[in-house]
């Protein structure tokens, strides 16, 4: 049995709790001198143990987190929190950070990561094998592992499937005074806005974002669900919204049904570039002290089990053939999407935020 450090704290809650039932041998006898204060023991098994960073926030990774102990006895510590936090978190630890993976949402908020140091190139053939080289890193410092995709929900007794069958239909007069969106500083319409500047450069960009607020119903305001409620209430036509905030409410309670049931979904440009597609994403962390363990990790994430518990209650699609469809994706039809390299979505970020700042989209 090896004996490591780990700092003490809430995050370590689990640790601690699978330790004190986990290990039927008792601990040997302490040969070292006792941890500083602010330090606590933990015995880990056999297999070691990983420090995961996750931005995510669902009881099923409890699930995941427990089913990738029993199977491989490497024990996993989480720290769950908002991206933002996370960053300041890992910026706060230094070098000394003990995260040994970082997960997040969009490609985007990897971008910070990788961007801050935080995140190392890790090589590994069965994640090179199992995702498609346009969603990870192409040095390996992140891996996207469930797709989300960014598309319009409309009001179909105001607006006609052509109407809305693009995201520069958003821009057009037609649209006057219908459009809900939520604020520009949220990362998924950052990286919409870094999809387009890549395509079609930042002058085009600017016109749509320009066209687009004189559409606005509203001044941008609330998540994506909002935006959803907001045209089932009759208070705009057009929404922009990630995917799987229109599927959970459409598998939700009747009240949420009732509300998708009064829209319709648009996956836009299906006849030009495909619809803009987003990833739930994991990283090595730059300072892993178990990289190997951390690169298992994410390849069980990426494994047809791994992948089932890591979309089943997100309703975000598994990216690896094979794997189990979420309830609920059967009522979306086919589409084509985006093949933009998500690595280049981050690099348009500052100047995407700075044409919504221009744009006056708030
Ligand atoms: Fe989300």
């Amino acid at each position: 049995m090896k004996r490591i450090l780990a700092a003490a704290g809430p995050v370590f809650g689990l640790a601690l709790a699978l330790a004190a039932c986990g290990n039927p041998t008792p601990p040997a006898a302490p040969e070292a001198p006792a941890a500083p204060a602010e330090e606590a023991a933990v015995e880990t098994g056999a297999a070691g143990s990983i420090n995961v960073y996750s931005a995510r926030h669902y009881d099923s990774d409890k699930v995941l987190y427990a089913t990738f102990e029993e199977e491989t006895g490497i024990r996993v510590n989480v720290r769950e929190s908002g991206a933002p936090e996370l960053l300041e978190t890992m910026k706060a630890e230094g070098s000394r950070s003990p995260a040994d993976v970082i997960i997040a949402s969009d490609a985007g908020a990897l971008y910070r990561f990788q961007e801050a140091g935080f995140t190392q190139g890790v090589t590994s053939e069965r994640l090179s094998a199992a995702i498609p080289a346009t969603l990870r890193e192409k040095d390996g410092n992140w891996f996207g592992l469930a797709k989300r995709y960014r598309i319009i929900a409309y009001d179909p007794q105001v607006v006609s499937p052509e109407e809305v069958d693009t995201y520069a239909d958003l821009a057009e007069p037609g649209l006057t005074g219908e459009v809900c969106v939520r604020s520009s500083t949220n990362i998924y319409n950052l990286s919409l806005m870094g999809e387009m500047i890549g395509r079609n450069g930042p002058e085009a960009a600017e016109a749509w974002a320009r066209g687009t607020v004189g559409n606005m119903a509203r001044a941008p305001q609330g998540g994506d669900t909002a935006q959803i409620e907001a045209v089932a209430a009759g208070e705009c036509a057009v929404a922009l919204v990630n995917h799987y905030y229109w599927v959970r409410l459409a598998t939700g309670s009747p009240e949420d049904r009732m509300k998708t049931a009064k829209t319709q979904l648009s996956f836009p440009d299906q006849n030009g570039t495909g619809t803009h597609v987003n990833v739930t994403a994991a990283a090595v962390a730059a300072n892993s002290a178990s990289p190997d363990l951390a690169i298992r990790f994410i390849e069980f994430l990426a494994s047809p089990k791994g992948q089932e518990l890591l979309t089943s209650e997100t309703k975000e699609f598994p990216i690896v053939a094979g794997a189990a469809m979420p309830e609920g994706l059967e009522q979306l039809p086919g589409f084509k999407e985006s093949d933009f390299p998500l690595s280049e979505l981050g690099t348009h970020q500052a100047e995407a935020q700075a044409i919504f700042d221009r744009a006056g989209w708030n």
